[in-house]
C-alpha cells in the first residue's frame, strides 16, 4: 500500500506545528527550569479555563490522574467502585492502585456505561459500592444530567473519565464538571496530545486539586515535609510547553473532528456498517469514530486495509475478562456484560483525525460502503 489512511498521522500533525512546538522546546531549555515551573502553571491555568473548572493539576499520565483522582477524593482500601469492562484497561488499573475493587456495569447501545445497570449493582449483596467511574466513550459525552442525577440519588462519589472526550458537553455542560474530579490523559493518540506520556486531574474543588498537586509531588507538602504517600507523577516543563501549543489548537481540531463525523454520518449507507449510536444531548469530539459490522469483522478490515485505510479496534478484549485481574485474584466469575461483548467482537474505528482531508474521508466511506461482506 503506498499511501495508507491512518488513525491517526503524527507526520502531518508535525509538519503543521513543527515551528511552535520548537519554539516552545527553545523557551524551556532557555528558561534554565525543567521540572514543574511556570509552563505547568501556565498550561493548568489554560487547560482549566478552556475545560470550564477552575482547578487543573498537571501529572505524569492519564493513569495516574484516575489514582489520583480517586485517592484525593477519599478512596479507601477495600472501597467497592462501579465502572465500566469496555474501556483501556488503565481504567481500572487506577482503581486497583487506589485499593479500590472494581464492579463491572454493562454498557448501554452508545457503548458508555449504563445507569441502568448500575442501579441494579446497588441493590445486590456484597459491601455497596461508594465510587462511579464512568468513560465517556469515543468522544462523547453521556447524559450529564442523569449522571448527576444517578450519583446524588445513590450517594456514589463519582469520577469521570474524559480520556476520550476533551471538550465535549452533554446540553451545554462540559464533561468533567459533574463528578468530583475528572481524569484526562496526553497520551500522543488522544484529542489534546502531547509527544509523550502526561495527564491532568480537573475539579472544582481546591481541596482535591491541593491533594493532588501534594501527591504528585511524592506527597510532599513543601521540601523535604511529606504529609501522605504520593508518587513521582509530575508533568514535565517540556510536555507543558508542547501541550500549550496544542491547547491553542484544541478547538479548532475538534471543530474538524466534527465536520469529518458529519460527513461520515452522511456518507456511510451500508447496513451492515453501523455507526454506533451517540448518547442523548452529546456535543461530541470525536475522538474515534466507531462502527458496528455484522458478518466477518476481520474480513472487513482487510478489505478497508486493501483500499487503503486503517482501522482500530476499541476494545477487543472486556476488561473484566483479562489475565491480570485474574492472576489478582479478582476475576469476575458469572460476569455476563452481553452489550460491552457485542462491541469487543462487532466493533470497528475507522480513521478521523485533525489532518485528514476531505478526499481521505470520502476513500474511507467508499470502501465502507463497497464492502459486500
Ligand atoms: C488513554 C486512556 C487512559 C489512560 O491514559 P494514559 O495516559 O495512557 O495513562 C485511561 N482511560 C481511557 C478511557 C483512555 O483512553
Amino acid at each position: 500500500m503506498d499511501h495508507l489512511i491512518h488513525l491517526v498521522d503524527f507526520k502531518r500533525q508535525w509538519e503543521a506545528t513543527h515551528l511552535q512546538f520548537q519554539a516552545a522546546f527553545e523557551r524551556v531549555g532557555r528558561s534554565g527550569w525543567l521540572i514543574l515551573g511556570q509552563e505547568v502553571a501556565a498550561f493548568e491555568r489554560g487547560l482549566a479555563a478552556a475545560l470550564g473548572l477552575p482547578h487543573a493539576v498537571g501529572v505524569a499520565n492519564g493513569t495516574d490522574a484516575l489514582e489520583l483522582s480517586l485517592r484525593a477524593l477519599g478512596g479507601r482500601p477495600g472501597d467497592v467502585y462501579l465502572t465500566t469492562p469496555l474501556t483501556a484497561f488503565a481504567t481500572t488499573l487506577a482503581i486497583l492502585r487506589a485499593g479500590g475493587q472494581p464492579r463491572f456495569v454493562d454498557v448501554d447501545a452508545s457503548g458508555n456505561l449504563d445507569l441502568e445497570q448500575a442501579a441494579r449493582h446497588l441493590e445486590g449483596p456484597g459491601p455497596r459500592p461508594r465510587f462511579l467511574v464512568p468513560v465517556h466513550m469515543f468522544g462523547h459525552a453521556m447524559d450529564l444530567d442523569r449522571l448527576e442525577h444517578f450519583t446524588r440519588a445513590h450517594d456514589l462519589l463519582l469520577v469521570e473519565d474524559c480520556a476520550h472526550a476533551i471538550g465535549a458537553r452533554s446540553r451545554g455542560r462540559p464533561v468533567g464538571t459533574v463528578g468530583g474530579a475528572c481524569a484526562i490523559s496526553f497520551y500522543p493518540t488522544k484529542n489534546l496530545g502531547a509527544m509523550g506520556d502526561g495527564g491532568a486531574v480537573l475539579t472544582r474543588d481546591q481541596g482535591v486539586a491541593d491533594q493532588v498537586r501534594c501527591m504528585r509531588d511524592y506527597g510532599q507538602t513543601s521540601k523535604y515535609l511529606h504529609e501522605r504517600l504520593g508518587l513521582n507523577s509530575r508533568l514535565d516543563e517540556v510536555q507543558a510547553a508542547l501541550l500549550s501549543v496544542q491547547l491553542s489548537l484544541l478547538a479548532e481540531h475538534n471543530r474538524r473532528r466534527v465536520e469529518l463525523a458529519t460527513k461520515l454520518l452522511a456518507g456511510l449507507s451500508s447496513p451492515r456498517v453501523r455507526p454506533v449510536p451517540i448518547p442523548a444531548g452529546s456535543e461530541s469530539v470525536w475522538h474515534l469514530f466507531p462502527v458496528l459490522v455484522e458478518g466477518n469483522r476481520e474480513a472487513f478490515r482487510e478489505h478497508l486495509h486493501a483500499q487503503g485505510v486503517a482501522s482500530g479496534l476499541h476494545y477487543p478484549h472486556l476488561v473484566s475478562e483479562q489475565r491480570a485481574l485474574a492472576d489478582a485474584g479478582l476475576s469476575m466469575p458469572g460476569g455476563d456484560w452481553p452489550m460491552a461483548r457485542r462491541f469487543t467482537t462487532q466493533e470497528v474505528s475507522l480513521p478521523l483525525h485533525p489532518y485528514l482531508r476531505d478526499d481521505e474521508a470520502q476513500q474511507v466511506i467508499d470502501a465502507c460502503n463497497s464492502w459486500s461482506g
